[in-house]
């Protein structure tokens, strides 16, 4: 069954018990991002570097290839250098008169198509050129003009030699046609003795052009081997300097960037990985958001459904609770909110006779009915078994409207199957300021004004009233009394003696429970009620058992009636307390009589049955009290096997003046009588009575005629001492003639 709720109460979300799932699913999702981003870095930090490393190794490859050229373009000139300086011939010649001619002849015309030199200088001890000649040719212009300011350096070293290896001096150079590769050495003989003390200097020059440098690159196999003035881009430079470490030219290589190139081949497949990658980051996440989603989808509906009526569809009390301080935070300051409880009255009897399948539909169709009924702004719930709970909200303050909607929606019977049951309510109503209200505060006024709508009759409505709380705090400071009193066993018992209708004997006393408060005795009526709904009935009830058969020990013979509240027998260990107490005082079971109303049959009948049946098992009598003034019936009678029936005094009051009254006491009791159940008729007030109900075929009589109940004392004095029993019978009952 589903109904919606009128006005549509709306909650939002809120959760605990989701949160730690939420929290887990979160976490697993950022772990999982951060692990594939971490991979990411790390994939793409491994590739980064591979791709670094190299081409690092290309660069230093190719500089150590492009050193090693310049290397040895250097030690080519120094080897073409040694070969031409240290030999016998040139320097024999040098001393000689055909030394120009020789000069010209070995070295000048050599340079016009020398492979390892374009020029070849010899400079004599005074500085001069004996030979300078370049490309086959005399030069004109000075060494100096046209070598760079280095040359001085070379000569110098090549005059310092002292005819060791390091004779030959080869060096870089700059000249007005660029850079060059320049080799001197002291021309010697070729064996090597004490120098001699007039060096001349063999000089030879190799243009560093174009046509060098690729004769360079084929022989190292260096493809690209570049002369240039400054250091060019994508390539590796090593620069060529001179003797003073002034840079010439840069020679140069093509970076392979072999690195890169791999990176550029497997690019592609790097992205397609990124791309998997991110897809599964992507897919993680979603699925991590999709989760969450529908752990806050569930959460939200086990939020609804913990906050609803299981029966009805309606809100239930932690629903409407919620629902009320979300309103009181929410609406302006001048709005009234109105609260009706109602509570369906007889529900139990409705449940007992029906069954409890109607008596559920019968809430769902009171919850529908409700619902469809009752204005818009209204919202209805179920706080627990037939008690509803109506929430109005209306800014001009008018939930008064409220009250009669009510009345009105149950005016009409309801329809459950073929059946037509129309029931009555009482209804507690209360509103406030809703700025103000307080949803327990609210539920506490209704509740008291619900409590005095249902001390009267059936479907009365009753607002609450300030005095009302008074009232109950009344109550508790009773309550706070009787605690006390209880727990200091200020309760006293009385006893009324009960008598044979027959010889007027004494034959038993029944235990009345007496409360002498601070502020003066307190009825059975006031108290005994409070102490059922404190929970305090079970101590009161064994108080005042103890008690009973204490003093019961003292009077041999005579029987000891107890009064049982249903509450008590609703306790499933009564029986077992009982015996106890018996057992405790050595008590005969068949002296007690427990005396029960008639409340026991209807609420919780099944308990109270195994009670009674442990109760009787136990050989303790069992007698219905009060019978005559509600519903229990013959059947009721028969079922639980009653070892007596007590007869109310309401049946016996009046029977003098009112002859349809004796009929119905006279019936009674032979009505009792015949189901084989002995009868006690209590309430007897003058002779008359007391004929009347022992003609009816009573058993036993009890009375303020015979006597009102008395202390332990006072019995021991008037009735328990033999001779004060005969006056009993003449002051009472004996000496009436029949
Ligand atoms: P009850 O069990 O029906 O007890 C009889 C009541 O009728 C007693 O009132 C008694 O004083 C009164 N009564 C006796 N003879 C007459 C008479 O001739 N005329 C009139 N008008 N009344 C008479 P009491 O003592 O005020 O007790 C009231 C009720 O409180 C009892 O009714 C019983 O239901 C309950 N009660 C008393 N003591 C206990 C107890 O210890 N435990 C429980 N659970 N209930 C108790
Ligand atoms: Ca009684
Ligand atoms: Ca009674």
């Amino acid at each position: 069954m589903s109904y919606s709720m009128a006005g549509g109460a709306h909650l939002p979300p809120r959760g605990s018990s989701g949160n730690h799932k939420k929290a887990v699913i979160i976490t697993a999702v950022l772990l999982s991002l951060g692990v594939a981003a971490a991979l990411g870095v790390v994939v793409s930090g491994a590739i980064y570097s591979i791709v670094r490393t190299a081409d690092e190794l290309d660069e230093t490859r190719a500089t150590s290839a492009a050193a090693s050229a310049a290397e040895s373009l250097r030690s080519q000139m120094a080897g073409t250098v040694r070969d031409n300086a240290f030999w016998d011939e040139a320097y024999r010649q040098l001393g000689s008169p055909t030394r120009d001619a020789w000069l010209i002849e070995n070295w000048g015309f050599s340079t016009l198509d020398h492979p390892l030199y374009d020029m070849a200088l010899v400079i004599g001890p005074d500085d001069k050129p004996l030979l300078h000649y370049r490309h086959g040719k005399a030069m004109r212009v000075q060494p100096g003009e046209f070598f760079d300011s280095s040359l001085a350096r070379i000569v110098e070293r090549a005059r310092a030699a002292d005819g060791l290896q390091g004779d030959v001096h080869a060096e870089f150079i700059g000249t007005v046609h660029g850079p060059a590769v320049i080799g001197a050495a002291r021309i010697r003989p070729f064996i090597q003795g004490i120098p001699p003390p007039n060096p001349y200097i063999l000089i030879f020059e190799k243009d560093l052009d174009a046509k060098t440098i690729n004769e360079t690159a084929r022989k190292f196999n260096l493809r690209g081997l570049q002369l240039t003035d400054s250091r060019v881009d994508s390539t590796v430079a090593v620069p060529i300097r001179d003797v003073d470490g002034s840079t010439v030219g840069f020679l140069s290589l093509p970076s392979e960037k072999s690195g890169a190139r791999s990176y550029e081949r497997v690019r592609l497949l790097i992205f397609g990985a990124a791309a998997i990658l991110l897809l599964l980051i992507i897919g993680i996440g979603m699925i991590g958001l999709l989760s969450v989603r529908s752990l806050a989808k569930e959460e939200a509906r086990a939020r609804r459904s913990s906050l609803h009526d299981h029966l009805t569809g309606v809100l239930n009390r932690p629903g409407l609770s919620e629902y009320v301080e979300n309103l009181a935070s929410d609406v302006s300051s001048s709005a009234m909110i109105g609260l009706c409880l109602v509570d369906i009255d007889g529900f139990k009897a409705i449940n007992d006779l029906w069954g409890q399948t109607i008596g559920d539909q019968l809430l769902g169709a009171v919850a529908a009915r409700l619902t469809k009924d009752l204005p818009v702004g209204t919202t209805i719930s179920r706080l627990d078994g037939d008690e509803f709970a109506i929430v109005s909200v209306d800014a001009a303050g008018k939930v008064a409207h409220l009250q009669s909607a009510v009345s009105e929606a149950f005016a009409e019977p309801f329809t459950i199957g073929r059946r037509e049951i129309e029931i009555s309510v009482s209804v507690g109503v209360t509103e406030a300021v809703l700025s103000r209200a307080n949803f327990h505060n609210l539920l506490r006024q209704a509740e008291m004004a619900l409590h005095q709508a249902k001390h009267g009759s059936a479907g009365v409505t009753v607002v609450f009233h300030p005095d009302f709380e008074a009232e109950l705090s009344e109550q508790a400071k009773l309550e706070q009394q009787l605690i006390d009193a209880l727990d200091r066993r200020e309760l006293k018992v009385a006893f009324q003696p009960v008598v044979d209708a027959g010889n007027g004997d004494l034959c038993g006393v029944e235990a009345l429970a007496r409360w002498n408060s601070k502020t003066g005795p307190i009825a059975p009526d006031i108290f005994i009620p409070l102490a059922e709904r404190a929970g305090l009935i079970g101590i009161l009830g064994s108080q005042i058992l103890e008690e009973a058969i204490v003093q019961g020990s003292h009077w041999p013979g005579l029987q000891i009636a107890v009064n049982v509240s249903p509450v008590q027998l609703r306790n499933r260990y009564f029986a077992g307390g009982l015996k106890a107490t018996l057992d405790k005082f050595a008590f005969e079971p068949h002296r007690l009589t427990i005396e029960l109303t008639e409340g026991v049959l209807i609420s919780d009948a099944d308990q109270a049955k195994r009670s009674i049946s442990e109760i009787k098992a136990l050989g303790i009598k069992v007698a219905l009290d009060d019978f005559g003034s509600g519903f229990a019936s013959i059947g009721s009678l028969r079922q639980f096997r009653f070892d007596r029936v007590k007869l109310d005094k309401s049946l016996v009051a009046n029977i003098e003046h009112d002859a349809k009254a004796a009929a119905v006491l006279d019936a009674t009791v032979k009505l009792v009588n015949a189901l084989g159940v002995p009868v006690t008729v209590e309430g007897i007030e003058n002779r008359y009575q007391a004929d009347f109900a022992r003609d009816a075929g009573s058993h036993q009589l009890q009375g303020y005629w015979f006597s009102k109940p008395l202390s332990k004392e006072e019995l021991n004095e008037r009735f328990l001492r033999r001779d004060r029993l005969r006056e009993f019978r003449v002051g009472g009952y004996d000496t009436v003639a029949r």
